[in-house]
């Protein structure tokens, strides 16, 4: 569903992604791991068009989102880009969810401004939604009435409301309370069980790697190792893998 080739992005002069590929198919749950600064982030903001990439390709659906041509970028118009942001929202690990809003507001903004659906179906469907993350009671309470927990899950049901082809996944569970992490990290299970395309970057190891099909070690702005888990885990063979293992266990 996703392909990048040679992704690059700068700030101001500095290459913070040198080159990225990686490819997810339908029905992957891929992991992003690596040490802090390494562009985790940026490459998934990159995905979704938070941040205009500065060179390479990303192509979405067999669409190319942005190619090069002739060394210059070129990036699709801003309602093709909307258009696949919707299809590929992101989880962030502060929530970011409307706080004037309530619950049930919140999930179905998306659909209704974005999508266009009409507000009665959207609730219906936000309604069941919800329902499915065991949010049922929590459907008139305002953000800050909230746990840490429950946000995230409202974060999640807001891209499943969405209809997403991929959802994206930057440290869901970084910002938790300890005791909270793992209602969080279940819910993501059972999307993965139900077969949904996720790409996910964690610092949880365990986590990844009972769930991940695919794992990528991103540092220094490149894909330095990938492979399913239990091969990467088992057997890293860069020295930069076998330092961000030890420091992390
Ligand atoms: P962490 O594990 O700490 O979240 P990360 O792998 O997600 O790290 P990024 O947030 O992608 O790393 O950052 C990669 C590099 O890009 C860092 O050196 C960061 O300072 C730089 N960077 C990220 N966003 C910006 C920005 N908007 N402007 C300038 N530099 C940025
Ligand atoms: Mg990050």
């Amino acid at each position: 569903v996703v392909r990048i080739e040679g992704l690059r992005k700068e700030f101001n002069g500095v290459q913070v992604l040198k080159g990225v590929d990686l490819s997810i198919r339908a029905g992957e749950v891929a992991f992003i791991i690596g040490p802090s600064g390494g562009g985790k982030s940026t490459l998934l903001r990159c995905m979704n068009f938070l941040e205009t990439p500065t060179g390479g390709t990303i192509k979405f659906r067999g669409e190319a989102l942005c190619h090069e041509e002739n060394g210059s970028i070129r990036i699709k118009p801003e309602s093709a880009i909307r258009q696949a942001r919707a299809k590929m929202p992101m989880v962030f690990q502060h929530f970011n969810l409307f706080n004037h809003r309530n619950v049930l507001q919140n999930v179905i903004e998306g659909p209704v401004r974005v999508l266009k659906q009409d507000r009665e179906k959207a609730i219906g469907e936000a309604q069941e939604i919800l329902r499915s993350l065991g949010l049922s009671a929590e459907m008139e309470k305002y953000p800050a009435q909230l746990s840490g927990g429950q946000k995230q899950r409202v974060a999640i049901a807001r891209a499943l409301a969405m209809d997403p082809e991929v959802i994206l996944f930057d440290e869901p569970t970084s910002a938790l309370d300890p005791e909270l992490v793992s209602g969080v990290l279940e819910t993501i299970r059972v999307l993965a069980q139900k077969g949904r395309t996720m790409v996910v970057v964690s610092h949880e190891m365990g986590f990844a790697r009972s769930l991940a099909d695919q794992v990528y070690f991103v540092a220094d702005g490149v894909v330095r190792e990938s492979g399913p888990p239990d091969h990467l885990f088992n057997n890293p063979q860069t020295d930069q893998l076998k330092r961000f293992m030890s420091s992390i266990l």
